[in-house]
């Protein structure tokens, strides 16, 4: 099936749900995010810093950026000029190189605390205690131009759907908890980016607000190891 089909298939099963489609195009060349471009989508996610800069500068200026693989601070400076939001803040020092450079370049840049829910020690993300310490402390406090809109967590990769449901419950719970103990007044603090091509039905049952879709949109990547888990 065609890019330009499986976008309006899920622009007609995800709009009426109120839920954002992150097209994930990593390792995918111009020439499909094009196609996907001209089929009406303009959010696109990337996992490598190099790639979505690369990307960037050769596509659409109306393109939304998303980051969603995990970011070393010494790379946030490339990506803050221009993208939209960042998934995978996994750590105080990275929230606080973000606001940095959000300062530098006099802009806002939007973000998620991505937290570990999965059952394998290889994906990123902060645990419960970490979660809590970091909204605790004066120096996340003290963050300008870092602004957390919301949670994102991805899910084990199993074919036990009621682990995978157990997970995404577990951070839709996290975050209503979060939402009114340190977001109380905050009308931006809204997101929960969970669910991808194999999970992203679930995630949308439990309360997802985005999805990142690689495969089902674009094909299988080659060398199609998860990427998330080689950084
Ligand atoms: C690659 C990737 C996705 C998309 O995965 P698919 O299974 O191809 O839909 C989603 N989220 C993250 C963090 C990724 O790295």
């Amino acid at each position: 099936m065609s890019i330009s089909t499986k976008i309006n298939e899920f622009k007609l099963a995800l709009e009426p749900k109120g839920v954002k489609l992150i097209a994930v195009s990593k390792t995918k060349p111009i020439a499909a995010i094009q196609e996907a471009y001209d089929a009406g989508q303009r959010v696109f996610g990337e996992n490598h810093v190099q790639e979505l800069v690369e990307k960037e500068g050769q596509l659409p200026k109306d393109i939304e950026w998303h980051l969603i693989g995990h970011l070393q601070s010494n790379k946030v400076k490339y990506i803050a000029p221009f993208v939209s939001l960042i998934h995978s803040v996994d750590s105080l020092k990275l929230a606080q190189e973000i606001n940095k450079q959000g300062i530098k370049n006099n802009r806002v840049i939007d973000c998620l605390l991505q937290v570990y829910i999965a059952d394998e020690e290889t994906k990123f993300g902060l645990g419960y205690d970490e979660l809590i310490e970091l909204l605790r402390s004066e120096e996340f406090a003290a963050l300008s131009h870092c602004r957390i809109v919301g949670l994102m967590g991805i899910a084990t990769n199993t074919e036990s759907q009621r682990q995978i449901n157990e997970e995404f419950k577990e951070l839709a719970v996290l975050f209503n908890g979060i939402k009114q103990s340190y977001f109380k007044d905050a009308s931006y603090f809204k997101e929960i980016s969970m669910g991808m091509s194999s999970d992203y039905e679930l995630a949308i049952e439990n309360g997802s607000t985005m999805v990142r879709i690689g495969s089902t949109i674009f094909g299988n990547r080659k060398a199609d190891l998860p990427d998330y888990k080689l950084n």
